[in-house]
């Protein structure tokens, strides 16, 4: 398997564990790569859209033309995880001119909502399809405050999204890559089988 990290910004080791993690668990080897040009995300098989900051992740994935390969991705039913900023660029709507998002999940999005109550905070959430609760990390995490019909919400804080699934692409307002436990890239990359925490 070849999984590919938009790695315009940080964040990218950590998805590279995770994910390697995660394989392992299934005993399936993968191979890492860094995406920062057009032409590598066509041969991925997977994709992760890491957290940063949303308005230089977006800016940068159309200036290098990376943002219709990852649609293309899409488009043929290969899995994408995304996380915070990542969330922010797979959004229908991110309401706010400097982020020019794909559309790729059919939600709409406030940046920072969470983060401006409090920068950064964790809690323990329970997640539709796993048996215990995972411990979720929110920094200057974006609220979801519309969601399409046909996205499936896989968990909530006070009622509010903060994982869904639309198709191949599965989102997060929280930070899965900074915790050892890999079972949101699991259900992410292989949706069939639940590994241990
Ligand atoms: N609030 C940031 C943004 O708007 C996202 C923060 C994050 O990825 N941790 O891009």
């Amino acid at each position: 398997m070849k999984a590919g990290v938009v790695a315009v910004q940080g964040d990218v080791t950590e998805h590279a564990t995770a994910v390697r993690r995660a394989a392992k668990a299934h005993g399936e080897a993968v191979e890492v790569v860094e995406v920062r040009d057009s032409g590598i995300v066509p041969d991925c098989d997977v994709l992760l859209m890491p957290g940063g900051e949303s308005t230089t992740i977006s800016r940068l994935i159309h200036r290098e033309g990376i943002a219709p390969e990852i649609r293309d991705h899409v488009a043929n039913g290969k899995p994408v995880l995304a996380t915070c900023a990542g969330l922010i660029v797979c959004s229908r709507d991110a309401k706010d001119d400097r982020v020019d998002p794909i559309g790729l999940v059919d939600v709409s999005v406030d940046r920072n909502a969470f983060g401006r109550q409090k920068d950064s905070f964790e809690t323990s959430i329970p997640v539709k399809g796993l048996s215990e609760p995972f411990h979720a990390v929110f920094i200057r995490a974006p609220l979801i405050d519309g969601i399409g019909a046909d996205v499936e919400v896989l968990a909530r804080i006070d009622d509010r999204p903060v994982l869904v699934r639309d198709g191949p692409v599965v989102a997060t307002s929280f930070h899965p890559e900074l915790t050892d436990d890999p079972r949101i890239h699991d259900l992410a990359f292989f949706p069939e089988t639940e590994v241990a925490a």
